[in-house]
């Protein structure tokens, strides 16, 4: 089952000629999520090849870089005669603002808009795994994060097992998968834990938006397999320098952490971010647009 972050925007506030404001999109078993959408996007998703079908944009907070996008981007729907209906997500006190971009410069919606505010710790339940908003710091402006936990999973059969011990393959094998005990024609009881190894944990993203290193993060990112923080500039307020985000990741004891929101002054070359990282956090990289990363499952093929 495949999980793929795609970096549509990594720079903080502006965008550079290497590269456009903020977007990331999460692309799991086709279904694809959009979080945030600065300006310019739609051309970032045609460049980059992300599905125009989506069906969710989440919003991390109202700064314009992160949603100036989504008026272009709707309205770019509409002509290509979408009448599927588009669901926009934002932090408490962000549905006004959206509604603003959304009807901007447009007098007719062509298909359906809902806007959902969202509230921190509250889980948006999905098909398979669910996004945990989790409040994080960035000025007096009120920020979330996203993080999506997939389901566990259910521990692997031993088909070769099975068939020594003769249970007969089909409705039974599936019935043992699934935790039930079952008798076999010949009277035997079978118990699950015979041929079903334990339970494995579904992958865990992380994804802080704008944010000053927080206690919130690191919480929601505990063991996480992938961080992705902002690293704008030592200097801004409401920020996080890219040794402030590997300090969290260490705390938070993740897999990887992925930089982005790159300061303008390192938009070429951000060797001297990912020196300051290492140095703290050795397992980081800074995103580029345009960067793919794959999220395996751990330590096991993929199903
Ligand atoms: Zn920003
Ligand atoms: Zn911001």
């Amino acid at each position: 089952m495949s999980l793929t972050l795609r970096f549509l925007g990594t720079s903080a506030s502006r965008p550079t000629v290497e590269r456009n404001v903020s977007s990331l999109a999460l692309i799991r078993e086709g279904e694809t999520l959009m979080f945030d959408c600065g300006e310019g996007t739609q051309r970032q998703m045609m460049r980059y090849g992300i599905s125009f079908a989506l069906a969710d944009i989440f919003f991390t907070h109202m700064h314009a870089d992160h949603m100036l996008g989504v008026t272009g981007l709707l309205r770019t729907l509409g002509l290509q005669g979408r009448t599927e209906p588009m669901n926009l997500y934002g932090p408490p006190g962000s549905e006004k603002l959206l509604w603003k971009a959304i009807t901007l410069g447009s007098e007719k919606q062509h298909f359906e808009i809902m806007v959902f505010e969202i509230t921190p710790e509250t889980p948006l339940k999905r098909s398979g795994y669910s996004l945990v908003p989790f409040a994080v710091e960035h000025g007096d402006r009120l920020a979330i994060g996203y993080q999506l936990v997939e389901e566990t999973r259910l521990g692997r059969f031993n088909p070769e097992k099975a068939r020594e011990m003769g249970v007969p393959e089909g409705p039974l094998w599936g019935k043992i998968h699934k935790g039930e005990t079952v008798t076999l024609p010949d009277g035997r009881t079978i118990e699950p834990s015979e041929l079903v190894g334990p339970t494995r944990p579904g992958r865990r993203i992380v994804l802080t938006g704008d944010s000053r290193p927080s206690e919130g993060t690191i919480a929601a990112a505990l063991g996480a397999d992938i961080l992705v923080h902002e690293a704008t500039f030592a200097t801004e307020t409401g920020h996080s320098t890219a040794r402030e985000a590997a300090e969290v990741a260490a705390k938070a004891g993740v897999k990887k952490l992925v930089l982005t929101h790159v300061s303008a002054r390192y938009s070429r070359d951000t060797s001297e971010l990912e020196r300051e990282a290492r140095e703290i956090f050795p397992a980081t990289i800074i995103a580029r647009d345009g960067l793919e990363i794959d999220v395996p499952f751990e330590s096991t093929p993929p199903d």
